[in-house]
């Protein structure tokens, strides 16, 4: 079993190099952020009502855990659990909307980082390895040409998805039927709050999160495990559990990527609690925890000063937790 998927989707046999490459100004991902950005402060004050920022709420957080963490990249991308195909479709519409790319661009945008971090050296774009500043400006208005990627393959089972063609082909556009819906019952002001300012801050704060998941502070307790040979380390940015459903726990997730809990030991996780919940009604029928994984000869746990015994424990087996399911 692979935990990633990923190895199936990139071609390490080709001749890649994950460092050499040109960052580029990207009129497609600035002037979309940047349009968002001002029709939500300038929308959103114009029109502003309590009701706007309820849908705001509400819109982020819906879109967020069910589409971004657990369609996007929990199901699609590493296919951490098994549920009916609707239901993934559901999700990875509900993904789609968060406005950061379609469902084969998340696919690429992933795997490529992921790819290049786990080699011994890569591209400041892809390791977040530079300012904060250049790193905002980069990612959210520029893209990284690298002078020899891999080759990249979307597997068949998504590839010849017709959902997922169209999904991808309009991601953009998958706004409009939802920013109607929106006007129908709250007028341009539901509009400017639940759909200019969900991608804006959704798509900034995608970023904000990735660039302290991949930057050590002066807190060395933020990381648990350490993979060997590996360029670019995970770090688990404390506090923001639930605002980011369980992705700031990024340190667990490089150590255990096919794992659809990324919290560990009381690290909370909402989107792993709504997974449990779908499994729970029968909806869900695998859902990987770190014990199911196979062995990483590369992961090596990292024992701090304060702590008595091994930082986490992997959870119980599958079948511990998962007993109606089984
Ligand atoms: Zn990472
Ligand atoms: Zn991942």
């Amino acid at each position: 079993m692979s935990d990633t998927g990923l190895h199936t989707r990139i071609d390490f046999a080709a001749d890649a190099d994950p460092v050499n490459g040109v960052v580029r100004w990207s009129a497609m991902k600035s002037i979309w952020w940047t349009g968002m950005l001002l029709g939500w402060v300038v929308g959103g004050a114009i029109w502003f009502s309590w009701s706007a920022v309820c849908v705001f709420i509400v819109s982020c957080a819906v879109t967020l855990c069910l589409g971004h963490s657990i369609g996007m990249h929990r199901k699609l991308i590493h296919e951490a659990f098994d549920c009916p195909l609707w239901l993934e479709r559901v999700f990875v519409y509900l993904g789609t909307l968060v406005g950061l790319q379609g469902p084969f661009g998340m696919m690429v945008m992933h795997d490529m980082r992921d790819w290049a971090q786990r080699q011994s050296a890569c591209h400041a774009f892809l390791s977040h390895q530079s300012g904060i500043l250049r790193d905002f400006w980069w990612q959210l208005h520029c893209k990284l040409d690298l002078d020899a990627p891999p080759a990249y393959r979307v597997p068949d089972r998504i590839a010849q998805d017709r959902f997922y063609q169209v999904l991808q082909s309009t991601w953009m556009a998958q706004q409009v039927p939802l920013a109607m819906v929106l006007f129908a019952f709250g007028g341009i002001g539901w509009v400017a709050w639940g759909i200019c300012g969900r991608v804006a801050v959704s798509v900034f704060g995608h970023w904000l999160i990735g660039y302290f998941a991949h930057n050590d502070g002066p807190d060395k307790s933020r990381r648990d495990w350490h993979i060997r040979g590996a360029s670019v380390q995970g770090y688990n940015v404390r506090g923001f559990g639930l605002l980011t459903f369980g992705e700031c726990w990024h340190n667990n997730h490089h150590a255990f990527p096919g794992s659809a809990r990324l919290g560990h030991d009381g690290q909370m996780d909402p989107g792993w609690w709504v997974l449990c919940a779908f499994a729970r009604v029968g909806l869900i029928t695998r859902l990987n925890q770190p014990s199911d994984l196979p062995e990483r000869a590369e992961l090596e746990p990292i024992t701090h000063d304060s702590d008595q015994t091994r930082p986490f424990d992997l959870g119980s087996p599958r079948s511990d937790t998962l007993p109606s399911i089984r």
